[in-house]
């Protein structure tokens, strides 16, 4: 089975992904991460975020893993931990440049569907619904106010100690959406048959509720 969950960033999709891929003992794959990860293979090795020839030759000596640990599902570079690394307000600022490159795109939706194609799995990102999975069992595109999401970003990096204003947040996500859902390949964009599902004010329990009641009447 395949649940695709799409929306824009911070919307709750991989908070929501990851529990209720939990509660129906599926596999969850964050694609964001995946982009992530690639994005930081670029800085690590001091090459522009959009030469995409230069990247596409980094991708070939890489590996993105996922491993489920006790503390959670980690994300790996070969054999490093990249968990925080990609987690980074570099990395979430220059994100979107690499995923707007044709063959990053190719290579990263194969593997998708290479991942999907083994295990019953629930997936989130951008065009799931739309180009990686477009025979999902289910498909939710999950949407939140700019300030509601502006929030939540806040308060994790708060946990983490990092300090950033939340007008400047505000104005990142913004600008982060923009670029998102008007790039050329694969924008971010609602697929015609997902269900839009609006958490602005909504606890992570009633989201998970809403969610795991969609693919129940599915
Ligand atoms: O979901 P997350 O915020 O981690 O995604 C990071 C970035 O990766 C997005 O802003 C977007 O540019 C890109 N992305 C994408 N397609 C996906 C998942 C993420 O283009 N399926």
């Amino acid at each position: 089975m395949q649940i695709a969950i799409d929306g824009p960033a911070s919307a709750g999709k991989s908070t929501i992904a990851k529990l209720v891929a939990k509660q129906l003992n599926f596999i969850y794959c964050d694609t964001g991460a995946m982009y992530r990860a690639v994005t930081l293979m670029a800085k690590k090795n001091g090459v522009a975020y959009g030469d995409e020839k230069q990247i596409i030759e980094l991708m070939k000596k890489y590996q993105i893993n996922f491993k489920n640990e006790t503390d959670g599902q980690k994300v790996f570079l070969n054999d490093e931990d990249v968990s925080e690394q990609i987690r980074s307000v570099d990395i979430t600022n220059n994100v979107s440049e690499v995923s707007a490159l044709k063959q990053v795109r190719e290579d990263l939706v194969k593997q998708q569907q290479q991942i999907a194609s083994e295990k019953s799995v629930v997936m989130d990102g951008r065009d799931i619904g739309t180009t990686v999975l477009p025979n999902a069992d289910v498909k939710i595109f999950m949407i939140a106010s700019v300030h509601e999401r502006a929030v939540r970003r806040f308060k994790e990096y708060e946990a983490k100690g990092v300090s950033v204003s939340l007008e400047k947040l505000e104005t990142e996500i913004a600008e982060r959406d923009y670029k998102d859902s008007h790039r050329l390949i694969s924008p971010l964009k609602k697929a015609d048959d997902a269900i839009e599902l609006d958490t602005t004010g909504l606890s992570i329990d009633e989201v998970v509720l809403r969610v795991i009641n969609i693919i129940k009447n599915n």
